[in-house]
C-alpha cells in the first residue's frame, strides 16, 4: 500500500457502523439508553465511580472548571506545552492561567514544574491545576497530587492522550490521584466517538453538576427544587412537568448514536492499544541507528502510556536541516507528521497576558518534537516506508 500515511486516524470496524446503525432506527437520537450504557462502560473500564459523556473534550474541560466552581477571581496552572483547548477551558470561566514549564524531554508538567508556577502565581494563590498526559505518557501523578494537597489545588486530569494508560497501578481515569479526569474521543484519540468527550469522578456531588451543567443547567431531581409551591402537588408529589434553573449551563450532551460508537470502540481499546504498542516497539529498534540526531521521546518510569502518539526528538541543526524542509520531505514521500505541540503561552492571546514569560523546558521540547503517523491499522511496512523516509532525508 502506498496510500498517504497520517500521524493519526482512527480505526472504523463493520460491528461499530451496525453499532451506529441500530441507534440510527431507535427511538432516542439525542438522550436515550446508549449515553448511561456508554457511561456504565466507561466506567467499568476505568475503575471510576462516576463517569459523564458529553459532546467533545473541550466541553468536558469546560464542564470540569464550571463543577470545580472555578470563576474570574480563581486561577489554574496548565502546562504550556498541550492542546490550546486546555488553557482556554480555565479562561471561559474567566478564571486567569498561569502556564507551567515541563520536562524538556517528555514535555511533561513534574511536580517541581508545577510548584514553579505556584511560586510565580504570588498572590494569586490558584485553585486548580491540569496535569496533561502528553502523548500519552502519564505525569508523575503520585508527587503532583503531594503538591497539590500542600497548596490546596484540585487537580483536573487532561487524559485526552491516555485512554489505556496506567500510573503505577492505576488506570489513568480511576481519579485516584486528581478529582476529575477528562478524555476526549475526537477521532485521532484511543477510540473514536467523532466528537466526544468523558469526564470521571469518585465524586457524586460532582458528578450531579457536571450532569446539570451539560443539560442547560437544568436540576431534574425533586431534592434539588427550590419552588416547592411550583414544583410539588397538594399531596406532595412533584409535577411531572416541572424543572428548574439554579444558574445557566449549556447543551454539551453526547447524542445515543454517537454513544452507541463510543461503546463500541470501547471494547476495541485492549486490541488497539496492543497493536499501539507493538508499532512503538517497531519503531525503536528501526530508528536506533538514527541516533542521536533523531530519538524517541524517553518513557516514563511510574507508568505505562496510553501510547496515543509517537512522538521523536530532532536535532534538526546536527542534520542539516528545519523541521519544515522535514516535514515537506516526508509529505512528498507520503508521509504526514505533526508537531505537538506549539507551547501555549506563545500564542498571541496568552502572550499578552505574560509577555516576558520564559518556559525553557517547553521550548526546548517544542524545537525537536515531530509526531511520526501511529495508529492501529498501520502495517509493519507503513512503518519501515516511513523510517526509511526520515533517514533519507536526515542522512544524507
Ligand atoms: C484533543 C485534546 C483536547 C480537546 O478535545 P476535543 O474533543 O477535540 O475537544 C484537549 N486536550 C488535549 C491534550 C487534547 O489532545
Amino acid at each position: 500500500m502506498n496510500g498517504f500515511l497520517p500521524y493519526g486516524r482512527q480505526t472504523i470496524e463493520e460491528d461499530d457502523i451496525a453499532a451506529v446503525t441500530a441507534a440510527l432506527t431507535s427511538d432516542m437520537l439525542t438522550t436515550g439508553p446508549r449515553v448511561a450504557a456508554f457511561e456504565a462502560a466507561f466506567m467499568a473500564a476505568t475503575g471510576a465511580d462516576q463517569a459523564v459523556v458529553c459532546s467533545s473534550g473541550t466541553a468536558a474541560l469546560h464542564l470540569a472548571m464550571l463543577a470545580l466552581g472555578l470563576g474570574p477571581s480563581d486561577t489554574a496552572v496548565v502546562p504550556s506545552v498541550t492542546f490550546v483547548a486546555t488553557a482556554n477551558a480555565a479562561r471561559y470561566v474567566g478564571a486567569q492561567v498561569i502556564f507551567a514549564d515541563v520536562d524538556p524531554d517528555t514535555g511533561l508538567m513534574g511536580p517541581d514544574h508545577l510548584e514553579a508556577a505556584l511560586a510565580r502565581a504570588g498572590d494569586a494563590q490558584p485553585r486548580a491545576a491540569l496535569p496533561v498526559h502528553l502523548n500519552g505518557q502519564p505525569c508523575d501523578m503520585a508527587a503532583i497530587a503531594a503538591v497539590a494537597a500542600r497548596h490546596g489545588l484540585a487537580l483536573v486530569e487532561d487524559a485526552c492522550h491516555a485512554l489505556g494508560g496506567r500510573v503505577a497501578n492505576h488506570p489513568v481515569g480511576d481519579v485516584h490521584f486528581s478529582a476529575l479526569t477528562m478524555f476526549s474521543l475526537h477521532p485521532v484519540k484511543a477510540i473514536a466517538m467523532g466528537e466526544g468527550g468523558v469526564l470521571t469522578t469518585n465524586d457524586r456531588a460532582l458528578a450531579a453538576t457536571l450532569r446539570r451543567q451539560r443539560n442547560h443547567g437544568l436540576e431534574r431531581s425533586p431534592e434539588g427544587f427550590v419552588n416547592v409551591e411550583m414544583a410539588f402537588d397538594a399531596d406532595g408529589r412533584a409535577n411531572p412537568w416541572y424543572y428548574e434553573l439554579p444558574a445557566p449551563g449549556f447543551n454539551y450532551r453526547a447524542s445515543d448514536v454517537l454513544c452507541a460508537l463510543g461503546q463500541s470502540q470501547l471494547g476495541k481499546l485492549d486490541r488497539f492499544l496492543s497493536r499501539r504498542r507493538a508499532i512503538a516497539a517497531l519503531y525503536d529498534v528501526l530508528l536506533a541507528p538514527l541516533a542521536p540526531v533523531l530519538r524517541p521521546v524517553p518513557r516514563v518510569a511510574w507508568g505505562e502510556s496510553g501510547w496515543h502518539l509517537y512522538p521523536v526528538l530532532i536535532n534538526f541543526a546536527a542534520a542539516g536541516t528545519t523541521r519544515g524542509a522535514l516535514m515537506r520531505a516526508l509529505a512528498a514521500k507520503k508521509v504526514g507528521t505533526q508537531v505537538h505541540y506549539i507551547p501555549v503561552h506563545r500564542q498571541p492571546y496568552y502572550r499578552a497576558m505574560a509577555p516576558d514569560l520564559e518556559l525553557p523546558g517547553a521550548e526546548a521540547y517544542y524545537a525537536r518534537c515531530l509526531s511520526l503517523p501511529f495508529y492501529p491499522t498501520m502495517t509493519d511496512d507503513d512503518v519501515r516506508r516511513v523510517v526509511a523516509a526520515l533517514a533519507r532525508h536526515l542522512l544524507s
